[in-house]
């Protein structure tokens, strides 16, 4: 196991501001702090995009969960509304790549996701953590984003310890009390989690972790002007983290043609048809399953 303390846990809510539970659940902790007392741990917790928030929009700007290149960050030529917060945000809980703090940052989907943590690193602290919070919650799932050594953008790539969580299915701007509640439970099941390793006990842990890797996003089909021309075929909606096998239904154009899966093994969407990712032209992510063993120290 690996024994290192925890010094400060930050957890974020409102990093977009249209998903409420984050945000709704942050604005009760600083109401009553006393919720996340842990003896041996400190726990703060503050507003990702508090403009956002306030409009009840994704952003002002830009995306600011796409703003933590570090060379952005140093940019001062970078000027627009979510450019800057990521400054603050950087100067709160920075400096990236060299921050002692935990992070949790809480994020939700209009895709069928669950409880999903994801990692954007393969930290043996995260993977023990995942492990720990899987192992006692069979509703969660771990989906790793990382591509090679491509840098990560993400709020949470701030610190190498902790990871976003997000949960779905729920439409974006509104409340909805089960996922809220699953939300608030996993941040405490984490939070019992840190305290253990203060306190330099051990927790049970499996052998191994069952984790989604990224493989690679999938736009939707397009006309060479940009128009969609399919969606998500009827049977692949809300079916994240199933199988698809090559010749799978994955489309259905317009016109009603079905358009099948044409990679050449199988991998597990997730992320289906979210509707902030149009926009980026994504249509879901593409995973892959792995069982990793967990190395002990
Ligand atoms: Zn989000």
């Amino acid at each position: 196991m690996s024994n290192k303390h925890i010094r400060q846990v930050v957890i974020v809510g409102g990093t977009h501001g249209n998903e409420r539970i984050g945000l709704y659940l942050v604005k009760k902790f600083n109401q009553d702090p006393s919720l996340l007392v842990r003896p041996n741990l400190s726990t703060t917790c503050l507003i990702g995009n508090p403009q956002a928030c306030n409009e009840n929009r994704r952003y002002i700007e830009t995306d600011l969960n796409r703003c933590f290149i570090k060379a952005d960050l140093e940019n001062n030529l970078l000027g627009r509304h979510e450019e800057k917060q990521a400054k603050v945000l950087h100067q709160q809980l920075g400096p990236k790549g060299n921050s002692e703090n935990f992070l949790l940052d809480l994020h939700s989907t209009t895709a069928n996701m669950g409880m999903t943590l994801i990692l954007v690193n393969g930290h043996p602290f995260n993977l023990h953590l995942a492990a720990y919070l899987t192992h006692h919650n069979p509703h969660v799932r771990i989906y790793r984003w990382t591509q090679g050594d491509q840098e990560n953008a993400f709020v949470s790539s701030l610190c190498q310890l902790g990871f976003a969580i997000e949960v779905g299915p729920i439409p974006q701007g509104i409340l909805l009390a089960s996922l809220f509640k699953e939300t608030e439970t996993l941040i405490h099941q984490t939070l019992d989690y840190l305290e253990q390793i203060n306190r330099d006990s051990s927790p049970l842990l499996p052998k191994t972790l069952t984790l989604f890797q990224h493989l690679e996003v999938v736009d939707f089909p397009k006309t060479p002007g940009g128009e969609l021309t399919a969606m998500v075929h009827p049977q692949l909606q809300g079916r994240d983290y199933q199988p698809l096998n090559p010749g799978d239904p994955m489309f259905l154009t317009l016109d009603d043609q079905t358009l099948f899966y044409k990679g050449c093994s199988t991998v597990w969407p997730i992320f289906i048809n979210e509707a902030a990712y149009y926009e980026k032209g994504v249509a879901m992510c593409l995973t892959q399953k792995q069982d990793i063993p967990l190395q002990r120290d």
